[in-house]
Formats: structure tokens, C-alpha cells, sequence
């Protein structure tokens, strides 16, 4: 016989809130599907590991699924026309054309292509103590001690004074040499150690070592390991130490994305944030056909720098995106329909956040922090100590996206940043916002973010992959 539930249980799961496993959510078919996204978006963190890499894999899978660079397509755009916009090679916007004109407002995904790495300095190699190294300037938030002692590839792009590019990508492939930035044995590191954590490891000693072969013996010739690296250089990939300084080379953990648990439940790379959101995105995109609102999905470049430049979130780059749909439509004037199309849109900023670390608990707000497997995290401010920087959701914004996800039975859980006083950050949303749109923060929690190493859910990947299509395509 069955057990009446007590009128106290019933009070208690009708009236109170409480996020569960987004596992427990899924069928069996759903965790099938669940796993089967992750493998492709493993392939593309394998093979994407600077914002050039990811913008050209992305943009050339959008032209597999029918997006066409925009200055291809001619005249009004008609409702489910797919075009794309590359911006430098660093940042893109995908759009599908809605039923709605444009300047009735479009609903945006946007998210970011780069991730905290070791960038070379305009003049890195040198010769010390009898090897070469590259000195480097590290990009975005990194703990500098996460770095050294791990095998590390170069990636990255040389320009000539003649305008000529040579594509770099050292480290990645099996028969390649991969680089390191070395530390000190225990033995001598009693000074090491009693330094706190972030002076523990200098940003001047993130130096990776790349040679100790020397130039033979000759009459004059000085610091013969850093000429032989030279000649090398220049026999291989065709520069020399002049060209370093238009060059943009980035140092990244080398190898694969991998698995993570004896159930495969969760996927360790480089580069996560934010490239999950990325890849979740564009996935979702390509299923989006008829949408209502014009659906446009945005990678951006410089978020972890703070989105500035040509190529970042605070650049014209979508303003001019938006411009063009509009005088597409005939929209007159069109500056008007900019306008109105900014301020009548709708955005998620897609970027992950912090996942409650059982072994830092002492951090976070064990209440209000995003647990992993626990579904895509709303994330209703950003900003930390006092809400500084943040960029809030409103309430009626919050409403709506808490509406869709429920509707579609998508895990969703609500969690900001660390303790109040603990710290915080920021995302693209504050400038979306800046331009008039209603924007909120989702995104996948992750364990080690901007860690060498960081993991996902592939529950929450997956949860991240049905909001952002059900936000740009409602299911009926
Ligand atoms: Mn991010
Ligand atoms: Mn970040």
C-alpha cells in the first residue's frame, strides 16, 4: 500500500526551493545524448587552443551547416537565411534571419574565445646557463605557480614584414617536442616556500625552455645555443628573431581533453572557460531553422584582459553586425533601427563560473554556488565585494529565462561567484547591457577554473547546450 504523503512533505516540496542532480533529470536516452556532445566538444578543445584556432574550427563548422559570409549574400534577408561575420579572425558573430525583422529585437548568445595563457614577449629567446628560453608575459588571471613542470606547446601565428603568416602549432602531435617552464627541486626551495603562494613563482621566472643543442664551435660567433635555435627557426617555419615581434605565439598545457571519473561523467582540459560556452552555442545554433527573433550567437576575443580592443566585447564589432541586418531589412533610418534593435534584444552571456570545490568549501557560499553535475548556472549578478563591476539581471529578465528552462525541463541551478567578501567577476555581459539589452549570465559550472586543467559536468554541458537552443527556438 502506498504511504500518504504528509501534509508537512507536501508543503515542503510545493513551497521550497532546492536545485537537484541534473543526472538524476536525465533518461537514459538524454545521458546518451549527453555523452555524445561531449566527444565533439573534446575534439574541438583538442584542436582549438587560442581564439584564432577556435574562431576558424568554429566558423568553418558553421559554413558546414549552411552560413555564409555576409558580404556573399546579396540583398534582403529573408527569415532563416544563416549568415556568418568574422571579425579579424579573433571574434565572429553567427546570425540566423528571424520571422521578426531585426529591429524588432533579437535574442544573442555571446561568449568568449580566449583563455588565460603564457604569451611571448616581443624579444623572449635568450641564452642562460646554456640553454635557450622564451620569456614570456602571462594573459589573463592565472595562479603562476599552476605552471611550471607541465609539458607545454606553442600555438600561434608569425607575420612577416612582408605580411606573409606562418601558422605555429609545436607540441600537439605525437612525434612533436613540447616545451616546460622548470622549478626549483625541495632540496633548495627552503626560501621558495616560505613565500606566499602568488610570489611563490614570479612572472619573470615563467621562462620555457627550448634548446640546449649549441651552434658548432666558431671564432666570434657568442651564445651558440640561442643561434642554433635561430637557425632552426628559420629553416623550419621561415623567421627569424626580428619577426617575433609581430608575431602572436601562445604557450598552452599540450595534449588532448580527456575524460575525467572511472564513469566518464566529466571531461579535464585547458581552456574550458570559455570555450564551452563556445562550442555549446554553436551547437545549438546550428539546430536553430525558423526562429521568431532574429538568433545571433557572438564569440568574442580579450575577456579575460577585459574586453578591450578591436576584437573584445567592448569593440563596434556587433554594433556593425547589427547595423548591417538592419539596412538589410530596409529598415530607414538606420540608425534609428539599430537603436531599437539593441534595446529590444535579449541576452545570455555565456560564460562558466565557479563550481563548489568540496576541498575549498570555505570560499564559496555553499548556498548560493553552482554544484557540478547540477545543471546550467543563472548566475543573476556578477561583481564581488559589494556588487562592484557587477552587471545584474533584472528581475522580470530573471523571470523569463527561470520560466524557459523550467517549461523545458532543463537543470538549472542559481549560484554567483565566491563569498561576498571573498572576491568576484566579470563577464561580457556588463557590455551587451551597455547597449541597451536585457542580458543574464548562464553558463556551465567548472572545478580549477583558469587552471591548466580545468573540469566540467557533461550533465551541465549538456543542460548549457538545450537553454541556449530552447532561448534562441522555444520548443512547442
Ligand atoms: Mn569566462
Ligand atoms: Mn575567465
Amino acid at each position: 500500500m502506498k504511504k500518504e504523503e504528509s501534509a508537512g512533505k507536501k508543503l515542503l516540496d510545493s513551497l521550497s526551493f532546492e536545485p537537484k542532480s541534473a543526472w538524476d533529470r536525465m533518461d537514459s536516452d538524454e545521458k546518451r545524448q549527453a555523452f555524445d556532445l561531449a566527444e565533439g566538444y573534446k575534439a574541438f578543445l583538442t584542436a582549438a587552443k587560442t581564439e584564432r584556432e577556435a574562431n576558424t574550427w568554429l566558423l568553418a563548422e558553421a559554413e558546414k551547416f549552411g552560413f555564409r559570409p555576409a558580404d556573399q549574400v546579396s540583398g534582403r534577408l529573408s527569415p532563416g537565411t544563416r549568415i556568418c561575420f568574422d571579425n579579424r579572425g579573433r571574434s565572429a558573430a553567427l546570425v540566423v534571419v528571424g520571422q521578426q525583422p531585426p529591429s524588432q529585437g533579437f535574442r544573442l548568445v555571446g561568449s568568449h574565445i580566449d583563455s588565460p595563457r603564457l604569451d611571448l614577449k616581443p624579444r623572449p629567446l635568450y641564452e642562460d646557463s646554456g640553454l635557450a628560453l622564451l620569456k614570456t608575459h602571462y594573459y589573463g588571471g592565472i595562479k603562476k605557480y599552476q605552471w611550471p613542470v607541465l609539458p607545454l606547446a606553442l600555438h600561434g601565428v608569425v607575420v612577416l614584414a612582408s605580411g606573409e603568416k606562418r601558422q605555429i602549432c609545436i607540441g600537439e602531435a605525437a612525434e612533436d617536442p613540447v616545451f616546460c617552464v622548470t622549478d626549483l627541486l625541495p632540496h633548495l626551495a627552503y626560501d621558495q616556500m616560505e613565500k606566499k603562494a602568488k610570489e611563490a613563482v614570479s612572472g619573470e621566472a615563467l621562462n620555457v625552455v627550448v634548446g640546449n643543442l649549441p651552434y658548432p664551435e666558431e671564432e666570434g660567433v657568442k651564445e651558440r645555443v640561442k643561434l642554433a635555435i635561430l637557425k632552426l627557426l628559420k629553416d623550419t617555419y621561415g623567421f627569424s628573431e626580428e619577426d617575433f615581434i609581430s608575431a602572436e605565439i601562445e604557450v598552452v598545457p599540450a595534449g588532448t581533453a580527456r575524460d575525467v571519473g572511472f564513469d566518464r561523467s566529466m571531461i579535464g582540459s585547458y581552456g574550458q572557460d570559455d570555450r564551452v560556452s563556445a562550442y555549446t552555442s554553436l551547437a545549438a545554433l546550428l539546430k536553430v531553422n525558423q526562429p521568431q527573433k532574429t538568433a545571433i550567437c557572438l564569440f568574442t576575443d580579450k575577456e579575460e584582459v577585459g574586453s578591450m580592443g578591436n576584437t573584445g566585447a567592448r569593440s563596434r564589432f556587433l554594433e556593425n553586425v547589427v547595423a548591417e541586418l538592419v539596412y538589410r531589412e530596409g529598415y530607414n533610418p538606420v540608425d534609428l533601427g539599430i537603436r531599437k534593435a539593441l534595446s529590444r534584444a535579449e541576452a545570455i552571456s555565456a560564460d562558466v563560473n565557479a563550481a563548489l570545490d568540496p576541498s575549498y568549501q570555505e570560499a564559496s557560499d555553499k548556498r548560493n554556488s553552482a554544484l557540478l553535475g547540477y545543471g546550467l548556472n543563472v548566475t543573476k549578478y556578477t561583481g564581488g565585494r559589494g556588487k562592484s563591476g557587477s552587471s545584474e539581471a533584472s528581475a522580470e529578465f530573471t523571470a523569463a529565462i527561470r520560466d524557459l528552462l523550467n517549461r523545458h525541463n532543463i537543470p538549472w541551478q542559481p549560484g554567483e561567484l565566491g563569498k561576498v567578501d571573498e572576491g568576484g567577476g566579470g563577464t561580457i555581459a556588463q557590455f551587451l547591457a551597455d547597449l541597451g539589452m536585457e542580458v543574464i549570465d548562464a553558463g556551465v559550472p567548472v572545478l580549477s577554473m583558469h587552471a591548466p586543467f580545468e573540469v566540467t559536468s557533461k550533465a551541465d554541458v549538456y543542460a548549457a547546450y538545450r537553454a541556449y537552443k530552447v532561448f534562441w527556438e522555444p520548443e512547442k
